[in-house]
Formats: C-alpha cells, sequence, structure tokens
C-alpha cells in the first residue's frame, strides 16, 4: 500500500527563474512546487503523492475544479509532483505524535485515484491470486529516495528494462495446472478477456510445460484495447518481467530470467542496459534517464524504467530490490 499522505521534511527549496510567487520544494525525492515562503527548509509538512484524491473539504476546497486529485503539472515550467500541507490541516496536531515518516493517508481521508478499466482487462474470476505467486508491483524511487544511498545497495551491477503500459498478466504452470491471472485475480478462460486471447496467441501453456518444472512467468500485455493502445500495436503483446520459481518462491536472477525467456520463444520488455551501477545517478538523474521515447514505438512517450540488480537482492525498505521511475513526460500527457 503506497503512502499516499505522510508527514515529511521539507529538504530543499529553490527560486524557480522568472517567478515571484511560487518556489521549488524538495520532499523525499519529489519536486514540487510551493507558495514563496509558506515552507522554509526542515519544516515538517504534510506531503499528498500524486494520484492521492483528497476529501471534500474546505481546506481542499481548491482542488473542486480538479475533482480533488492530485496530478503530475508544470508551473512555469518546473514540473511539479505532490502538494505540501502546512501541519495545522491537521485538527489537533499538537496532541499527536506526528514523526517524519508518519503516513496520515486514512486520518485525512485521502483515497487513491485509479483509472478505469475495461471488461476485457477485467476478465471473469476463477479464484484469488495464487498464493505460491508473488504479485506484481514496483515502488516508485521518489518515495523511497534512501535506496540509492544505502551502502548495503551502492555499487551493485543493475539491469534496467522500459516499463511498458499495458495490464500486468501473470501465466503458471504448477503440477499440472495451467493458470492465467490478472493483477490480482485467476481467471476464467473467456473468449475476449486479454489475458486468455494473449495465452492462447502465444500458446503459452505448451511454453511453460516445455520448461519441466513448476513455473510461472509474469509480464505486461499491450495492445488493442489495451490502455488505449500507446504503441499503436495490431495485436497482443506479452513483454516479460519476472520468472517465478514456484516450488522454491523466487525470481530468476537476470542472465537465468532472460535464457530462459529466449529458450521458450517469448520476448522479455525491452532491455535498455544490463550495465548500471547503482548509486552512479541521484533521483533527479533517474528521472532525467527515464524521459525518453518508447523503445516500443518512438512516437510515444516511455512510461519509465524499472531498475533491479542482476542477482536478486532484498532491501530493508523495499523487501525485493527493485524500484520504478516514471517518466514525467508521460505523466504529464496520460495521467
Ligand atoms: P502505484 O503503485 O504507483 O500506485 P500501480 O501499482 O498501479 O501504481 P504501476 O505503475 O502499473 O503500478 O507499476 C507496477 C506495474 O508495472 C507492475 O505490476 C507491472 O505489471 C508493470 N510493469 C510494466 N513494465 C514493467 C517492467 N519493465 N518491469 C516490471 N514491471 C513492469
Ligand atoms: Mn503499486
Amino acid at each position: 500500500m503506497r503512502k499516499l499522505a505522510s508527514i515529511q521534511k521539507i529538504k530543499d527549496i529553490q527560486p524557480i527563474v522568472g517567478a515571484d510567487m511560487i518556489e521549488k520544494a524538495t520532499v523525499l525525492g519529489w519536486q514540487l512546487v510551493v507558495k514563496k515562503g509558506e515552507f522554509q527548509v526542515g519544516d515538517a509538512c504534510i506531503y499528498c503523492e500524486i494520484d492521492s484524491i483528497l476529501p471534500e473539504e474546505p481546506a481542499f476546497e481548491f482542488l473542486r475544479p480538479r475533482h480533488f486529485r492530485i496530478k503530475t503539472v508544470k508551473l512555469r515550467g518546473q514540473i511539479s509532483q505532490g502538494i505540501a500541507f502546512p501541519l495545522t490541516i491537521i485538527e489537533n496536531h499538537e496532541q499527536m505524535s506526528l514523526a517524519e515518516g508518519t503516513d496520515v493517508t486514512e486520518l485525512i481521508g485521502v483515497t487513491k485515484y485509479e483509472p478505469p478499466i475495461s471488461i476485457n482487462m477485467k476478465g471473469q474470476v476463477k479464484g484469488s491470486f495464487p498464493g505460491f505467486i508473488p504479485k506484481t508491483d514496483e515502488t516508485r524511487i521518489q518515495s523511497v529516495p534512501d535506496i540509492l544511498t544505502n551502502p548495503d545497495n551502492q555499487g551493485k551491477q543493475c539491469y534496467i528494462t522500459e516499463k511498458v503500459d499495458g495490464t500486468s498478466a501473470t501465466y503458471y504452470l504448477n503440477e499440472d495446472d495451467f493458470g492465467v491471472c490478472s493483477r490480482n485475480l485467476d481467471l476464467l478462460e473467456t473468449e475476449k478477456n486479454v489475458h486468455w486471447m494473449a495465452a492462447r496467441q502465444a500458446d503459452i501453456e505448451t511454453k511453460l510445460r516445455s520448461v519441466g518444472r513448476n513455473i510461472a512467468i509474469q509480464g505486461e500485455i499491450i495492445g488493442p484495447g489495451v490502455q488505449g493502445n500507446k504503441y499503436k500495436l495490431p495485436q497482443h503483446k506479452l513483454l516479460v518481467f519476472n520468472v517465478v520459481e514456484i516450488d522454491d518462491y523466487r525470481y530468476l536472477n537476470y542472465a537465468d530470467f532472460v535464457s530462459l525467456i529466449d529458450q521458450i520463444g517469448l520476448e522479455t520488455v525491452p532491455i535498455l542496459t544490463d550495465d548500471y551501477c547503482l548509486g552512479q545517478d541521484d533521483v533527479n538523474g533517474l528521472v532525467a534517464l527515464s524521459t525518453a521515447k518508447s523503445v516500443v514505438n518512438s512516437k510515444t512517450h516511455r512510461e519509465g524504467i524499472v531498475i533491479r540488480p542482476l542477482i536478486e537482492a532484498q532491501d530493508s525498505e523495499l523487501g525485493r530490490l527493485s524500484f520504478k521511475v516514471i517518466n514525467p513526460k508521460f505523466l504529464l500527457k496520460f495521467e
């Protein structure tokens, strides 16, 4: 669960060239525009991330025209992600223990914006998501910037893949049972569900059986009817980003993942590099790195990148060491 609203510190304030009324603040790894003079470096604030929907209350009335939703915006040439509020918007805040990092999402009544999804992406429920496979998810680096300076992670050799904007799919072969799952559910085979259409089209069942052991693959389906088909593909395509060794409940390392996907005749998400040293860029450097066109279709913005070590590793904050960096140009255009 994302901490959409939390107590954070203003880490930095910088002027915005040509603007007298506003300035740029840094909170966690995020950059946002604030009213000039409203905060000083070191002040505590309530920070609400993009995708927050604020409750309909007087303090948030100014967001009504935006349906109370916080999006990525550009002001005076400055990208701004999230909003900082003074602690005074919480009644009796003096009587509470509001240490840095405290999650106040529920206290404030913030909910998450979820984009609408079509019926063919939802599918029909067969059961809950299997417990023997982890669900797919990635954390934004701006929410966990300390990952980059943690000595346990620094210097780790990583690979970077393109994050593609489709729908998450998990395919498994477990004890002779072939299954097809969306992000959160095991799905019944139906004619029009995109997860099953992609499975039949690439004959994923036969490919998984050829591996000869319990195995799951996880990827993103892009193409017609999925997230507006930004890549303008004529048919569905599965781009794989995980292989799970079910019996050991572990992900394959990079080299084994790539060679298994190649061996069974599938495609991975685009691999941008396999020679990236973690810690060589700060958050802003990574955002710059994420900002480019897609390898799948160079006419559209890349959604972002995902960074992982070549050898799977755990992080104290994240669990699996793996994170995403979303391209702000993509967010400005599509969010
Ligand atoms: P958030 O948690 O930020 O609110 P979200 O949970 O809806 O958003 P996404 O922004 O879709 O998640 O990011 C995570 C998803 O990205 C994964 O579940 C996976 O399906 C998808 N994905 C696409 N490309 C990749 C990739 N190259 N590597 C890993 N995951 C990827
Ligand atoms: Mn998520």
